[in-house]
């Protein structure tokens, strides 16, 4: 086996796109530019890697909490958080063919990049990235509501009232998922950046005066999440933002970055320290007190704010490019021949198992059938009928199924079962009824 040079975002779409991943949304009316429609492979793994960090980030802990707030919130929440006012980007128009772009994005004393014509740009005006849409059937601007840009202020709003029900006491953080929405500018590099895209964002209330120690704790604990899943040390890194990119409400903040192919080193995840900027705009705003009182200090306060902020796309593409191989493998022929496999985690892989019959024989895919039924109660599992079995493997290896079973004339007759594993392509012949236990124990 010979592993191959790194792949491109190109190989990637094309990857998604054949075996219905991701694909462009309303593609029989041409598209919608930037939007992606996730089909039945796509949806298992962004559950997965849901799944994933919530389970590092609230059930294995005992000082986090969750929290599903609404997408469209008071408008006052967005006064008052500064998004109204601050969150924009700026844009700057090419005089020439009109196409628009992000001014910090790219250099404006050349050339136009669309049409090579200029440099002849606007003066860059700031844009706010908020959707705006009306509420209820009135449209006048009384009745004007944003998609949120971010899941965070829910957890801000909320703060006082998930803390006095879950009785937690300081230190202890608020986490949740869900979709947000920014009028990017230029949209764009697959699903890495999106108009509509999914956040998992955790805030963690401690006591001012500890935040600089928690920040580093949570930037450990994030950089360890992804290297638990797999990923490849040399492809993250973590960097602190100057001065000049800090968000109005943020102390200190660190990127962790992966080194997309062709784009280069870009953002997964922000770790921010909001010190107490929201929880105090959010009181003089709304005239209540979100302050913290401590029973054993007597103390009363505003709490500082750690945010491990990622959006769910953005490491779930990373993963596919970290975990996608290309190698030389023996056909049945004993040939080598191409084999495309996706080395993910087995708690990432969208399919855990596949049943493979021999062949179409009526006598086998009652078998395999069986074999399914036997294991789909715990573990995701497909059945793949048609085609040779050394083409259905390479189906399953591009997709990354830890272990294909297969059932074979012998099965008939001794009750046994082969089962394939992706990575070393090794296979062993165990009894159906200790499939499940073999399972068990190969995917603790
Ligand atoms: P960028 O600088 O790339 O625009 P950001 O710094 O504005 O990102 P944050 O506000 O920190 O992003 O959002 C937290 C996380 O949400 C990001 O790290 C990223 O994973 C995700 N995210 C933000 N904007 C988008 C988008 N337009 N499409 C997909 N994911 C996004």
């Amino acid at each position: 086996m010979h592993a191959m040079g790194r792949v491109s975002i190109e190989a990637i779409v094309n990857l998604c796109k054949r075996r219905g991943i991701v694909f462009p949304s309303s593609e029989i009316y041409g598209g919608l530019r930037s939007a992606w429609d996730w089909g039945p492979l796509g949806v298992e793994l962004k559950r997965n890697v849901k799944e994933q960090w919530w389970r590092s980030m609230v059930h294995l802990r005992d000082d986090v909490v969750g929290l599903e707030s609404s997408v469209i919130m008071s408008p006052k929440v967005w006064e008052a958080s500064g998004h109204v006012a601050t969150f924009s980007d700026p844009l700057a128009e090419c005089t020439n063919c009109h196409k628009r772009y992000r001014a910090d994005h790219i250099d404006l004393s050349r050339p136009c990049p669309h049409c090579g014509q200029g440099p002849s740009w606007t003066e860059p005006r700031e844009f706010n990235l908020m959707f705006k849409t009306n509420m209820g059937p009135v449209e006048d601007s009384s009745d004007a509501v944003y998609l949120r840009p971010e899941t965070a202020q829910g957890m801000f709003v909320d703060f006082s009232t998930v803390q006095q029900t879950s009785r937690k006491r300081i230190p202890f953080g608020i986490a949740q998922q869900g979709k947000s929405f920014r009028n990017e500018i230029t949209p764009g590099n697959f699903v890495f950046r999106t108009r509509e895209f999914e956040q998992m964002e955790m805030e963690f209330f401690v006591k001012p005066g500890t935040d600089d120690e928690w920040q580093d704790y949570w930037v450990e604990q994030r950089m360890a999440w992804y290297a638990d899943l797999g990923m490849t040390s040399g492809n993250l890194r973590l960097r602190e933002h100057g001065a000049d990119e800090l968000s109005h409400y943020a102390k200190r903040t660190y990127d962790i970055e992966y080194d997309f192919p062709g784009m280069g080193w870009s953002e997964l995840e922000g770790i921010a320290n909001r010190t107490d900027y929201d929880l105090k705009a959010h009181a003089k705003h709304s005239g209540q007190d979100i302050s913290y009182f401590d029973s054993d200090t007597q103390e009363r306060y505003v709490p500082y704010v750690i945010e491990p902020a990622v959006g769910v796309e953005r490491p779930l593409l990373a993963f596919l490019i970290d975990s996608y191989s290309e190698e030389e493998a023996p056909a049945a022929s004993g040939k080598l021949e191409k084999r495309v496999v996706l080395k993910l985690d087995k708690r990432l892989a969208p399919v855990k198992v596949a049943v493979l019959p021999l062949s179409k024989h009526a006598d086998l895919v009652p078998v395999a059938e069986r074999v399914a039924a036997l294991v789909r109660a715990s573990h995701v599992t497909d059945i793949d009928i048609t085609g040779s079995v050394g083409k259905r493997y390479r189906r399953q290896d591009e997709i990354g199924t830890p272990f294909c079973v297969t059932v074979d004339f012998e099965s008939l007759e001794d009750d046994q079962i082969t089962v394939r594993e992706r990575d070393s392509m090794e296979q062993e012949r165990i009894a159906i009824n200790e499939l499940a236990s073999y399972l068990a124990k190969r995917f603790e």
